[in-house]
């Protein structure tokens, strides 16, 4: 049996959360609400995409052997035979040599032709076009099932829909699509040092932040936030907004799981039956933590910083979220870059800094972005990545390559 109360690295706590996950059941939904969305199936086309050869430009259907030769000075001469606009398609004629057939992107190539040139490199009077240059075979020609064919395995379920996806799921014919659920998720925060927005701050007192960028963040990965509000740092007032939390698929508490006299959070944990998983990451912010789980519900409770809140929800939330959704991917990508300033950091945690990175001929750039305490939202706002320092290094110099994770980037893996 593991023991509660110890430190746990990074990938330990990803782990032990990831375990914790049983993804959600599905739903039907529109295709026109499924961005984002997780897809719970296969999508294997039952047609081809397009349906029939079609015409990629404006311009003439032909064969292409009969405008060999063909030049400015000394066009090729043929008959136009007819017109086919886009949606159309031309039944009982046939392009034969000596003839074209005027033709709109996206018709259907008649039969006889094997080619299209476009308007601009022809001049059509009185029935007649003058093509002014050779075409090749298959020149602005799509074919059927070019963009999708019958049988093809296109998307996959776990994949997040992006608007392309939705755009295939469209040209499949599809109205509504199954996806995973979406997890309910409610948001506390604790503090007697809090006042919500609108609310006179008396000295001693601070904004409550974390409510709101927990709120954004959540959203962003398309779960359902339900900001539950502020409790007080008594037993009785955080007990009782676990238990009104409780009633979602995962609860996020920010602050309370410190070693301060008022931090209740670990101990209503017990209280209310939820067996807490690990209490302490070894991560600079963001160390002191309170994960724990009530039969398929998670309750993460985040440490209380703002910085901290927000590096926990990226590195332990999200995933979780996302395999709660049945995602395959949940991992943001992490890459060298060089590293534009001295860093030096005591040995011992793993560090996390806000930075920013740049491209400068090819190569990925960082620096960071100021004051790194964990209370400074400042310069995470500043941030569009997370330089990650190991454990025991304690200096890097500039010039030298780091890791970089891409926060704003999709996940990849
Ligand atoms: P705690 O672990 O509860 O002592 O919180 C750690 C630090 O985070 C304290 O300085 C708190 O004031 C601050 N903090 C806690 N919750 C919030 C919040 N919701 N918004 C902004 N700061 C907070
Ligand atoms: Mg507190």
């Amino acid at each position: 049996m593991r023991n509660k109360n110890v430190t746990v690295s990074i990938e330990e706590a990803q782990e032990i959360i990831l375990d914790s996950v049983t993804p959600l059941s599905c739903e039907s939904i529109s295709i026109m609400e499924a961005s984002n969305r997780v897809l719970y199936e296969d999508i294997v086309s039952d047609m081809m995409v397009p349906p029939a050869d079609d015409s990629a430009m404006d311009g003439y259907a032909v064969i292409a052997d009969n405008t060999h030769g063909a030049s400015k000075t000394n066009p090729v001469r043929l008959h136009v035979i007819g017109e086919v606009q886009a949606g159309g398609s031309i039944v009982g004629k046939r392009v034969s040599k000596g003839s074209a057939i005027r033709i709109m992107t996206g018709a259907a190539i008649p039969e006889g032709a094997d080619s299209v040139i476009q308007f601009e490199d022809t001049e059509e009077t009185a029935g007649y076009v003058n093509i002014f240059r050779e075409t090749t075979k298959y020149e602005n020609y799509r074919f059927a099932g070019e963009n999708i064919k019958k049988g093809d395995s296109v998307l996959h379920k776990g994949d997040r829909l992006s608007s392309a996806d939705v755009g295939i799921l469209a040209s499949l014919n599809y109205n509504t699509v199954k996806v995973y659920k979406q997890p309910t998720v409610s948001i506390i925060s604790t503090g007697n040092e809090l006042a919500d927005i609108g609310e006179e701050i008396q000295i001693g007192q601070i904004r409550n932040v974390n409510a709101y960028t927990l709120y954004s963040e959540v959203k962003k990965y398309n779960a359902l936030p339900d900001y539950l509000g502020i409790a007080k740092d008594t037993l009785k007032d955080t007990k009782e907004m676990f238990l009104k939390a409780l009633k979602s698929d995962v609860v996020i508490s920010t602050g309370g799981v410190s070693m301060g006299r008022y931090d209740f959070v670990k101990e209503i944990y017990s209280d209310l039956n939820i067996e807490i998983q690990f209490a302490w990451v070894n991560v600079k912010p963001g160390r002191p933590w309170a994960f724990g789980k009530k039969g398929n519900k998670l309750i993460f409770g985040l440490p209380g910083n703002p910085v901290s809140t927000l590096t926990s929800f990226i590195q332990f939330v999200r995933p979780a979220l996302l395999r709660l959704m049945g995602a395959t991917r949940i991992k943001k990508p992490i890459i060298n870059a060089v590293l534009e300033e001295d860093i030096t950091k005591q040995s011992g945690k793993v560090h996390l800094l806000r930075g920013f990175f740049t491209i400068k001929n090819n190569e990925f750039h960082v620096s960071t972005t100021g004051n790194q305490n964990s209370s400074v939202l400042r310069s995470m706002s500043d941030a569009n990545c997370l330089i990650v320092i190991p454990e025991n290094t304690t200096e890097v110099r500039a010039g030298e390559r780091v890791a970089i994770q891409l926060i704003d980037h999709d996940e990849i893996e």
